[in-house]
Formats: structure tokens, sequence, C-alpha cells
């Protein structure tokens, strides 16, 4: 037994993934609507070979005898080796039965949800909802965990973040957000987003967005953009990453900052060591640490004013006529304005987190069993009310309005504020490290935070993990205050308190 023996079950169990990530992404920008049923059965032949890949008895045999080669092994394939034997430990744990009772439900699930939303009647959901909180308990009891079986589930999307370490930053973060949102309350009308609605024609609009990313730094000789329904990044290799995105002629959000936010993902991807190729730590650190590069750019950047200091005038000359009565700092003003609403996917930085904290404490208590699915409505709308002070009129624009707990996805959710906390830190320690990095924002120059995003966190791929990662780059453990501080800072610009 032996690394070599090991890097080719990981070369062909990623060129396997590879190959279904392009046929995803195809029927998300290419296929016609008449190639569903044979691209189903496509997708499901390289997936049991994919499966049948990892679970042989060569695998288990090359795990079994890890103790017997790994001192062979350099430092970097030690790393990989480790990232591997955890993620087949976790997978080999779950039985047969249960995973396929997973998926059917999980079929079954994402079908319900579609009707409970149309119809918007959550008791439509609600058994497959229930069928499903009592799998993800039965996983998170068979994975195991220290001491609470929610660890378990945000262990897939975050590994090693527990319950404990993140309710103390979210009681941090919610505090500091709802105390940010009294004190413009008595401004909030003085914002308006009104220009952002004007008419935009798409074919200008994706020659811009494009061009802004590509003056980001996301290499086109090693990716490029196409158009699909939601957008979205996707990998075939370090050398060939997809980005997609969307255009809307009434607003101009959604294309350009989509864009950004994809070639966040994106530069990320293109930035891993191609070491890492073809193996078990090509990816990304976490979902949490994924956000932090899509969120940096499209947050820290792409909404500062240093940034529109530099941008406003190209895109003036992009939409000849359209912005010549809008002054740069009310656009500034327009994109950053903060509203709270219904509507997590269609908030603003700052209210999206505590859509998260909803969702965060009702999937904790699920899996707890400290609350019922038949509860979720009443407790949604009263959370709503506590936080965002706001309370949705229906289930659709409610409780129902999310994907995620239709395909299983419980302990997915703090993800994206994570990746908006990470964001804010890495941030921190940029501007300690590159003393004039907003000044370099102002001149259009962004090789240098490319570069040290890169250096810091592309790099290593998952061969480290996210904690280690952060703590690594910025000195310091996971905390809100970051964030809060800068959007305070932002608010103070945009509503002068
Ligand atoms: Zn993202």
């Amino acid at each position: 037994m032996s690394y070599a023996q090991l890097q080719r079950v990981m070369r062909r169990s990623a060129d396997l993934a590879s190959a279904s990530s392009i046929l995803n992404w195809d029927q998300e920008t290419y296929m016609p609507e008449g190639g569903v049923a044979a691209r189903a059965e496509q997708l499901a032949t390289l997936s049991s070979l994919h499966h049948e890949t990892l679970t042989g008895s060569d695998v288990q045999l090359l795990v079994d005898s890890v103790g017997d080669w790994i001192a062979d092994c350099s430092e970097t394939e030690r790393r990989i080796v480790e990232k591997f034997v955890r993620d087949y430990t976790r997978t080999v744990k779950l039985p047969a039965d249960l995973v396929e009772d997973q998926a059917r439900t999980a079929a079954l699930a994402q079908d319900a949800w579609k009707r409970a939303r149309q119809a918007s009647d959550f008791s439509l959901f609600q058994p497959l909802l229930e069928r499903t909180v009592e799998l993800k308990r039965r996983e998170a009891d068979i994975v195991g965990y220290d001491s609470h079986p929610y660890d378990a589930l945000l262990d897939v999307f975050e590994p090693r973040m527990t319950v404990e370490t993140l309710t103390p930053v979210f009681e941090e973060l919610r505090e500091g957000t709802v105390a940010l949102l009294d004190d413009i309350s008595a401004a909030s009308n003085s914002v308006s987003d009104d220009v952002l609605h004007r008419h935009y024609p798409a074919n200008a609009q994706i020659a811009f967005a494009t061009d802004v990313v590509k003056a980001l730094g996301f290499d086109f000789t090693c990716g490029r953009v196409d158009l699909s329904a939601h957008p979205f990044c996707t990998t075939f290799d370090v050398t060939d990453v997809r980005l997609t995105t969307r255009i809307r002629e009434n607003d101009l959000r959604s294309c350009l900052f989509g864009l950004i936010h994809e070639a966040g993902h994106g530069m990320y991807e293109q930035g891993v060591n191609p070491r890492y190729s073809g193996t078990a730590a090509a990816q990304g650190a976490s979902m949490g640490i994924h956000e932090s590069q899509s969120l940096f750019w499209e947050n820290s950047i792409a909404r500062s004013p240093e940034f529109w200091s530099w941008c406003y005038p190209r895109l003036r000359a992009a939409f000849p006529g359209v912005l010549d009565d809008v002054s740069g700092h009310d656009f500034f003003k327009a994109i950053n304005r903060i509203v709270p609403s219904l509507n997590r996917v269609e908030s603003d930085e700052v209210t999206y987190n505590l859509h998260i904290i909803v969702r965060f404490e009702i999937e904790r208590d699920l899996i707890a069993g400290t609350m019922s699915v038949a509860d979720i409505p009443h407790v949604w709308n009263a959370k709503m009310k506590a936080l965002l002070g706001v309370v949705p009129p229906n289930d659709a624009e409610g409780c129902l309005q999310d994907v995620h707990w239709s395909f299983g996805g419980i302990g997915y959710f703090p993800s994206y504020t994570l990746g908006k906390l990470y964001a804010a830190m890495e941030w921190t320690a940029m501007q300690e490290a590159i003393p004039d990095v907003r000044h370099q924002v102002e001149r259009g120059e962004f090789t240098a935070i490319r570069e040290w995003l890169r250096t810091n966190i592309h790099d290593v791929g998952s061969s480290e993990l996210p904690a280690t990662i952060i703590t690594r780059v910025t000195g310091r453990s996971l905390t809100a205050a970051d964030f809060l501080a800068n959007i305070r800072r932002r608010a103070q610009l945009v509503y002068g308190i």
C-alpha cells in the first residue's frame, strides 16, 4: 500500500466528479429542455461510478493501513491523506439504508416543498420535513458529536464548527445589528435605490460586469462566464472555472454584484495550489471560507466608496445618459441601502444575518428535539417580528421561502453568515498587511489584494481546517466585532448617523 495508490483513487474520483459538474453546468446554461431525462440518467451513472470508486475494498485497505505507509509521505501528501481519511470516515459511517432513505425523502420533499410554497400551505410540506429531521437526527447520532447533535450536521459544511462556538458570536452579531437598525431607523427614508431600477440594456450589463471581474483578477484563460437562472460558480479543475450570472434589465445589481460574488468564489478555486489538483484537498476549505471569498469582493471591496470612486465614471460611460443626474455618492448610498425585509435572498448586507439567525435557531432546536416541525410557522413569524420587525403575511413569504430544508441541507445556513464574519476579519488583516490598500482600490489596482488572498487563503485548498486558516491569517479566533465595526462605518457614510 502507498500514497501512489491513494492518488489513483483520488484522481479517478476527481475526474468523475468533474464530469458530473460539466454535465450539471451544461444543464443550467445550454442544454435544451428536452434533454432533462437523459441527463438525469447520465448523472446517475457517473454518481454510482463515483460511489464505487470511493467505497471499494481497495480503498478500505488503504485507509486501514495508512499507519504503515504515511511515514513515507511528504508534508503535502500527509495533509491530503488526512483530509481524505476525514471525509472517508464520515462517508462509511453512514449505513446504505440511511443514505438511500435520505435521497428518497429529499426527492419527495423537494416536490412537496414546491407545491406547499405555491399554495402557501406549510402543512403540505410538514410530514416530509418531519421525516427529513428524523433522518438528520439519526445521521447525527451515527456520525457522533461531543455536546450538541447539530454539531454533526454543521461539520459537513463547516468542519469542526460547533453550537458552543457559534452561539455567543451570533448573539453578539444579533445585538450589534439590532442596535444599528435602531440607530438608522429615523433616517431610513433618506436613502433611495430607485436609480438601480432604471433601464440597463442586457448586453451592456454583461459586458460591463465581465470587464469588472477581469479587472479584479478573475483569469479568463482558465475560466469563462455564461448566463443561468441562478448565478453559480463551478470548478472542473484549477485550470477551468466557470461562472454564471443573470441579467434583469430593470435591476443593475443582479448581474454586476452576482458576477462579482461568483468571481470571488472563482478566484478562490483558481488560486488553489495546483499540487492539490485531483486530490481530496483541491476544493475550498469550507462553505464559510468559500463565502468569505465571494463576500470579500462583493461587500468589502465592491460596495466601498473607494471602489466606486474608481468604478462610477466607468459605469456611467457603459450606460450613456442613464446616470447623468446621479452623483457618485448617491449611487454609493443606493447600493448600500439597509431595509428590513421578509426575504433572505433579497435582503441587504446588514439584515441578512438576522435571517440566518432565525434559521440557525430553528434548525438547532429541531435537531436537539426541543422544538417540533409543526411549530415552525409560528416560531418563524415570532422570530422575524422580534429580530427584523416584519411579519410574513403567509408561509410562502415566510418559512417556505428557502429550498435548503427540502433537500436535507440542515446545517448549511450558518455558513453564509460565517462567510461575512470571516471576510470582515480578513479585511482587517489585509489592511494591516497592505496599509495603502484602500488607495489601491481607489486607483483600480487589485493585484495585491488578489495575491494576498491567494497566498494566505487560496493556496492551501482544503488541506487546512477553516479555524486553522482564520487563526493563521488574522491571529484571532472567530468574532463578529470586525463585521459590526464595518457595517457601522458604512452606515455612517450612507445614513449620516
Ligand atoms: Zn456564494
